[in-house]
């Protein structure tokens, strides 16, 4: 096979070192103990806080579970304003729960939940706002607390993206009433699927940690229709694994980032995030947004060229969820109602990081771009 003809994905996910994951295989065997809170989730539940820096976080066995539970863990009823720019599972966690999805529309400057358009989506049956950090930057959050405080409402982060980032050396993780994680193989840190809860409270987190067992809360004690959402032990010593090795993959995947801005950065048409400089932040995924005109080709036939030559970029997020059969029929969902997100969506198409991307794949990649 020609190097040319290898396929080049998106993401492609960070694996342990296989001898260090058997011994813990071999001692996970010994035990026999394989979930509901054992040595290993314990060992990863404590690390993972440390290396985040937050108080609490409770371990999923998927990102989706932790958003379905977590509007649970604070009873959230009505309707939930949130963005229609992002991955369907933000607002299926919703629909999930018996809410009402209302999409505000998002900022042109990170692709996030339009903080000044929120007020005017707030009705009398306004629990809460499911914002979403997109990409992993952050949102507005002190514009959108001084709303939630000001309507009483409660704040959930969809920061499936947002692992290890710290706006001015503080975890965005800690905004908000609760934030959720996801692991997911195609996440900048994975546990092969999983996911968690984080929030500010040891009361919360007991409350959570109940509700993802079941609601058992004692042996015969159930103080809520629970669901079974536990990481088991496998994924916890997978995850304990992956947390050696994050930092270098953060940076490695820095390094890609910053080979593609110096090179696109001076093309006529193509546009990027600037990310900002009190930021610490992960790399997850390189948007570029084509502008049709200047560019000469329309993000779709950038997308097809790249995909004949096997490069495989996403066009995340398209559609937008509010463009999905289940909810297009939302009053919100109207395409006049989010004009900043219906462009967006057509011009952006993400780019091919990760940490073992070689700088001839990036060559590859930018050879097409460059060349129409
Ligand atoms: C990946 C993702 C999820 C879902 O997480 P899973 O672990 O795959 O269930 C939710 N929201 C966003 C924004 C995501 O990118």
């Amino acid at each position: 096979m020609k190097k040319t003809d290898q396929k080049i994905f998106v993401t492609q996910p960070v694996l342990p070192a296989l001898d260090e994951f058997t011994d813990l295989l071999k001692d996970i065997w010994g035990r026999k103990w394989l979930t509901n809170n054992g040595k290993y989730h314990q060992d990863f539940e404590k690390a993972l806080a440390d290396y985040l820096g937050v108080p609490y976080i409770s371990l999923f066995s998927n990102g989706t579970l932790a958003l379905i539970s977590a509007l649970q863990v604070l009873n959230i009823t009505g309707e939930v304003i949130t963005t229609p720019y992002s991955f369907v599972a933000t607002t299926h966690a919703l629909w999930w729960n018996n809410i009402k999805p209302v999409f505000v529309d998002v900022e042109p400057e990170f692709c996030n939940l339009d903080s000044k358009k929120i007020e005017a989506a707030i009705t009398p049956k306004t629990t809460a706002i499911l914002p979403v950090h997109v990409y992993g930057n952050p949102c507005d959050t002190e514009a959108i607390q001084e709303i939630a405080d000001r309507y009483g409402l409660k704040v959930i982060y969809d920061a499936a993206h947002a692992f290890g980032v710290k706006q001015n050396g503080q975890s965005i993780l800690n905004f908000g009433d609760l934030s959720i994680l996801s692991f997911h193989a195609t996440k900048v840190f994975n546990t092969i699927e999983g996911g968690a809860i984080v929030c500010h409270d040891e009361k919360t987190k007991k409350r959570i940690d109940y509700l993802k067992n079941f609601g058992f809360a004692g042996e015969t004690e159930v103080i809520a229709p629970g669901i079974n959402a536990k990481m088991n032990e496998v994924q916890s010593a997978f995850g304990l694994l992956q947390l050696k090795t994050i930092d270098k993959n953060i940076l490695a995947r820095k390094e890609i980032a910053d080979f593609y801005c110096k090179h696109l950065d001076n093309i006529d048409g193509i546009e990027r995030i600037v990310v900002p400089e009190n930021l610490h932040y992960n790399y997850g995924y390189f948007p570029v947004f084509i502008d049709e005109q200047k560019y000469g080709m329309t993000r779709d036939a950038l997308y097809e060229k790249l995909k004949a030559n096997n490069i495989f970029g996403r066009r995340y997020f398209y559609p937008l969820i509010s463009q999905f059969p289940t909810y297009r029929g939302l009053e919100s969902a109207r395409p006049e109602n989010l004009p900043v997100a219906e462009m967006i969506t057509d011009s952006v198409i993400c780019l091919p990081i990760y940490p073992d991307l070689t700088r001839d794949d990036l060559k590859r990649i930018l050879d097409i771009i460059l060349n129409k």
